[in-house]
C-alpha cells in the first residue's frame, strides 16, 4: 500500500497548509474534513484536513498525524471549497480561515457506540457452537460476546480497553457485524450555584471580603455562579457561606447550560395572515425553491412591513422541499429575537449559533446541526458557516449591517459569503433590508438579484412622523448645552404626562467623548492608540474603547500641566442622568455594552420596557432593531450627525440606514408614533431623505457621488494596512510596498497612500495605510496576492501586513 500524506490547515496566521504523514493506524480513514490533532512544533494542534495524496511532500521529516477528534467529518466537501474561497477572496491564511469555520475546542468529542446486528449474531452463534474454533475465531468470539446483550450498544471508550480495542471493532463494523453509530459523548446537565444578594438585609458586614461580596453582588454584576463571585470578589467559599446563614445571601441552583429558557417557552407567536405583498414575495421565493437551483433576492421592505414572515414563510417552504436553512442576522441580540419566532414556529429542529454562547454549548449545538438534528440554523455572521448538508436557502437579515464584517482575520463578509455559498450549494439566498446597502441595491438594479417589494407597513398603519431638530437653532434660543435639545426634552415630557413610552439614541458611550485641556487644548489621548479617552462616571475612569487602556481623570493637564481641564461631548451615560434629573419620577433605563453584559440582563431591560415597566430607555444602537414596541410613541435621535463627521466614504450611507432604522422602531402599535432627529446639518440629504423615508431618492443621490468618485459599487476597492511597534519598521516596509506597487497604476489599480491611518496608531502599533481602486477586480486581486508574495520575499513579517477587501471603512 502506498503510504498516503494529508495536507492540514492549522491555526496559524501563515498562509500555507502543513503535510504529514497518515499513520498504518488511519488506513482506510478519510482525512478530508475531519478534524486531526497533529504534533506543530513542541505542542499538538487541532486543524482539518483539506486533501489526501500519496506523493511524499518535498521535506525531510514528515511528521504523523496523531490522532483523528471525531467519526464524523467536521466540514462537509462543500465548505471546504467554500473555505477556500475566502481564503483566497479575502487574502486570508488558510488555517485561520478554516479555525473560524470549525467548531470551539473543547474536550467534546464525537464518540461512536457499536452494537451487534443480526448478522454479527447469527455468527456468534454459529462461533459458540462450534466444535472446534481457530485461535483467531476464539479471539472473535471473545470479542464479539461482549456486545451480546439485549438492546444496548458499547460506547467506544469501553471498547478501546479490550483486546483488539476500536481497530477490532471497526473490522467488524466493514464485516457487517456490528454497527456503529456516532453520539456525542454525554455528559450530565450540571447544575451549578447562583447567589444572590438578599434586598433590604441587614448590613452589619464583619469584614472587607463581606463588602467585596456585596459590591460585586449589588452594584457591579448581579446575581452570578458561586465558582464566579468567588472569583470577582476575591473571597473564600467560608465567607459566602457565612453570608448565607446569617440571610444575607439567596442561593438557588440553575442548570450550566439553560435548557428551558422562559424567554422562549412562555412565548405566543403572532398568527399573521398574509397581506397581498407579503403573498407576493413568498410566491416568488417558492419559485426558486421549485427550481432548486441558484438564485439571488433583495427583499426591500420598509420597516414594519412584515419582512419576518415572509422569511418564516421561505423557511417552510425550504423545509417543506427536503432541505435545510441558516438566518443571518447582524447582532446576538437579534438571535433572541429571531431565534425565538423561528423556534415557536419549528421546534426542536432549529439551533442557534453565535459567539456569545458558552463554547461547551456552542459546541452542542453546532454538532447537532452537523449530525442532522437541526434543519434551521439562526445566528450571527459565522453562522454562514453552519455545518448543514443539503442547504435549501440562506436569508440575510439587515443586510447592509457592518456587523456582517468581520473585523479581525479572516476578514470575510458574512453576506458575501451567503451569496457564494448559496452559489456553490445552489441554494437561494435572500437579502432582507429596509435600507439596502449601495452594492445590493445596485445589483438588483442591475438584474443580478431579483427584487420583492414590501411598500407599505402592515395593516397599513402609517409610517412614524419625523421632525428635524436644528441643533444650532436650539443653542441660540437656549444659550445652554444641555444633553438633548429642548424640543426633545419637551417631547419626553409628553409622553410622560401621556402614559406612553419613549426610545432615546445617543450613538456614544460613556458620559463624556474626552477630557481636554482648555489651556493648551490638547485631549487626553490613550497610552496605545491615537484616540482620545472617554469619560466614564461610574467608574471614574477615562478609558479607550479600542485597547481597554484607562486610567483615572487626571486634575492637571498630561502636556502643559495647567489645571484647567474640561469634559466635552456628552455620550448615553450623561443622557440618561440627565433624564433623571429631568423627570425624577420617571422610570429611566440605559441599554448598552456598560449597563448591559450578559444575554439574560439584556432580555430583562428589554422584557421590562416591553411590559411597560419603563418609561424611557436610553440607549446606543442596540435599541434601534428588533422588536416591536406597541407603546413606543417617539423616538429620539441624540446627535443624530456624529457619523457624518467621519471622514469614510460610507458616512452618509450609514446615517441614513440608521435614521431610517430608527425612525421605524415608533409606531409600531396601534399608537402613531414620531421621531425626533436632532442635527447639525439639517439640509444634509442623508437626513432629508431619512425624514422623508425615501430609499430611492437617497440611493440615486448617493449613488451619483460614489460614482462620480470612484466607490464601491462602481469599483473595487481594498486597504493594505502596515503596522509596527516601531514607527522606522512601519515606515521603511511601507515604503518597500510603494515600489512594489507603483507598476500597477498601469493596470488601471489606483493607489493612494502610504498615509498615516486615520487611527495612526492602534494597541501601540504605528499604522500606515494604503488605498487600492479599481473599476476590475481582477486586476486588484492580482495586485493584492503578489503583495503577499512581495513581503514574504522581502521578509515583512505576515502579521505586519493587513489586507482588507471590500472594506466597510478605511480605518
Ligand atoms: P420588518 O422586519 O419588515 O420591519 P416585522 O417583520 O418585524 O417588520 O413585522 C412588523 C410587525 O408586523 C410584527 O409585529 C409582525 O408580527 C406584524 N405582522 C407581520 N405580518 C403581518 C400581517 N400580515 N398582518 C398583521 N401583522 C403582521
Ligand atoms: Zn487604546
Amino acid at each position: 500500500m502506498l503510504p498516503r500524506y494529508c495536507e492540514v490547515a492549522l491555526p496559524v496566521p501563515l498562509r500555507s497548509t502543513f503535510t504529514y504523514a497518515v499513520p498504518p493506524a488511519l488506513d482506510g480513514e478519510l482525512l478530508v474534513g475531519r478534524r486531526v490533532v497533529v504534533p506543530f512544533g513542541r505542542r499538538a494542534m487541532i486543524g482539518v484536513g483539506l486533501s489526501e495524496s500519496d506523493r511524499p511532500p518535498d521535506i525531510p521529516r514528515v511528521k504523523e498525524i496523531a490522532e483523528l477528534m471525531d467519526s464524523l467529518p467536521a466540514l462537509p466537501p462543500k465548505l471546504i471549497e467554500l473555505g477556500h474561497w475566502i481564503s483566497r477572496y479575502y487574502l486570508a491564511p488558510v488555517g485561520e480561515t478554516f479555525r473560524a469555520m470549525l467548531p470551539p475546542e473543547i474536550e467534546l468529542r464525537h464518540d461512536r457506540e457499536y452494537s451487534l446486528t443480526d448478522c454479527g449474531r447469527a455468527y456468534l452463534r454459529e462461533l459458540a457452537a462450534a466444535e472446534e474454533t481457530t485461535d483467531v475465531e476464539t479471539i472473535e468470539l471473545d470479542f464479539l460476546r461482549r456486545f451480546d446483550k439485549k438492546d444496548s450498544s458499547v460506547p467506544s471508550v469501553r471498547v478501546r480497553r479490550w483486546p483488539g480495542g476500536e481497530a477490532a471493532a471497526e473490522k467488524f463494523v466493514r464485516l457487517g457485524y456490528l454497527s456503529a453509530r456516532d453520539v456525542l459523548r454525554h455528559r450530565k446537565a450540571r447544575m451549578q450555584q447562583i447567589v444572590a444578594w438578599r434586598p433590604g438585609t441587614a448590613e452589619l458586614l464583619a469584614d472587607a471580603a463581606e463588602k467585596r461580596i456585596r459590591e460585586v453582588l449589588t452594584s457591579t454584576r448581579g446575581p452570578l455562579p458561586l465558582a464566579l463571585l468567588l472569583e470577582k470578589a476575591g473571597a473564600s467559599r467560608a465567607v459566602v457561606r457565612r453570608l448565607e446563614k446569617s440571610g444575607m445571601l439567596a442561593t438557588w441552583e440553575e442548570p450550566l447550560t439553560p435548557g428551558e429558557d422562559p424567554w422562549d417557552t412562555d412565548f405566543v407567536p403572532p398568527a399573521n395572515v398574509l397581506n397581498a405583498e407579503q403573498k407576493e414575495a413568498l410566491a416568488e421565493i417558492w419559485r426558486w425553491l421549485v427550481a432548486g437551483e441558484f438564485a439571488a433576492g433583495l427583499i426591500h421592505g420598509v420597516t414594519g412591513s412584515g419582512k419576518t414572515e415572509v422569511y418564516l414563510g421561505a423557511i417552510e417552504a425550504a423545509l417543506s422541499r427536503g432541505k435545510t436553512a441558516i438566518v443571518l442576522v447582524p447582532e446576538i441580540a437579534l438571535t433572541l429575537w429571531v431565534g425565538r419566532l423561528v423556534r415557536a414556529r419549528f421546534g426542536e429542529g432549529v439551533a442557534v449559533l453565535h459567539s456569545g454562547l458558552p463554547d461547551i454549548e456552542r459546541a452542542r449545538e453546532w454538532w447537532r446541526v452537523r449530525r442532522g438534528e437541526a434543519k434551521v440554523v439562526v445566528g450571527t455572521r459565522s453562522a454562514v458557516f453552519a455545518p448543514l448538508e443539503n442547504l435549501g436557502l440562506i436569508i440575510v437579515d439587515e443586510e447592509q449591517e457592518s456587523a456582517y464584517k468581520q473585523e479581525e482575520t479572516p476578514r470575510y463578509n458574512g453576506r458575501d459569503t451567503a451569496v457564494y455559498r448559496a452559489r456553490l450549494e445552489g441554494a437561494a439566498v435572500l437579502l432582507g433590508s429596509a435600507t439596502p446597502s449601495l452594492e445590493t441595491y445596485h445589483n438588483a438594479r442591475a438584474g443580478k438579484y431579483h427584487l420583492l417589494k414590501l411598500t407599505s407597513r402592515v395593516e397599513n398603519r402609517p409610517l412614524a412622523e419625523v421632525r428635524i431638530v436644528d441643533l444650532r437653532e436650539d443653542f441660540r434660543r437656549q444659550h445652554r448645552a444641555a444633553p438633548i435639545s429642548e424640543a426633545l426634552r419637551a417631547a419626553i415630557a409628553l409622553r410622560l404626562e401621556e402614559r406612553t413610552q419613549a426610545m432615546v439614541l445617543i450613538n456614544r458611550r460613556g458620559y463624556s467623548w474626552s477630557l481636554l485641556c482648555r489651556s493648551c487644548g490638547a485631549m487626553v489621548q490613550c497610552q496605545n492608540c491615537s484616540i482620545a479617552l472617554t469619560y466614564h462616571k461610574s467608574r471614574q475612569r477615562l478609558e479607550c474603547h479600542y485597547c481597554g487602556f484607562s486610567i483615572r481623570p487626571p486634575k492637571q493637564c498630561p502636556k502643559c500641566r495647567a489645571e484647567y481641564m474640561y469634559f466635552v461631548g456628552d455620550g448615553a451615560e450623561r443622557v440618561d442622568e440627565y433624564l433623571r434629573e429631568q423627570f425624577p419620577a420617571a422610570r429611566v433605563a440605559r441599554l448598552d455594552r456598560d449597563t448591559v453584559r450578559t444575554k439574560r440582563e439584556f432580555q430583562q431591560v428589554l422584557g421590562a420596557f416591553a411590559k411597560g415597566e419603563l418609561d424611557v430607555l436610553v440607549g446606543t444602537q442596540m435599541v434601534a432593531k428588533g422588536h416591536d414596541f406597541e407603546r413606543v410613541t417617539l423616538v429620539g435621535v441624540v446627535a443624530a450627525d456624529l457619523a457624518l463627521g467621519r471622514p469614510d466614504f460610507r458616512a452618509a450611507e450609514r446615517t441614513f440606514q440608521l435614521l431610517t432604522q430608527v425612525a421605524g422602531r415608533a409606531g409600531r402599535g396601534q399608537l402613531a408614533g414620531e421621531v425626533l432627529v436632532e442635527t447639525y446639518y439639517p439640509e444634509h440629504y442623508a437626513i432629508q431623505h431619512a425624514a422623508q423615508q425615501d430609499y430611492v431618492s437617497f440611493y440615486d443621490k448617493e449613488a451619483h457621488f460614489r460614482r462620480v468618485l470612484h466607490y464601491p459599487p462602481f469599483t473595487a476597492l481594498a486597504t493594505v494596512l502596515v503596522r509596527d511597534r516601531k514607527v522606522e519598521n512601519a515606515i521603511r516596509w511601507s515604503r518597500a510596498l510603494a515600489g512594489y506597487f507603483a507598476p500597477f497604476e498601469k493596470q488601471g489599480v489606483k493607489i493612494l497612500g502610504p498615509a498615516a491611518a486615520p487611527l495612526a496608531r492602534l494597541r501601540r502599533d504605528y499604522r500606515f495605510q494604503f488605498v487600492l481602486k479599481s473599476p476590475h477586480r481582477s486586476a486588484l486581486g492580482k495586485a493584492l496576492a503578489g503583495a503577499l508574495d512581495f513581503c514574504t520575499a522581502k521578509e515583512i513579517p505576515e502579521t505586519a501586513v493587513l489586507v482588507d477587501v471590500d472594506p466597510t471603512n478605511l480605518s
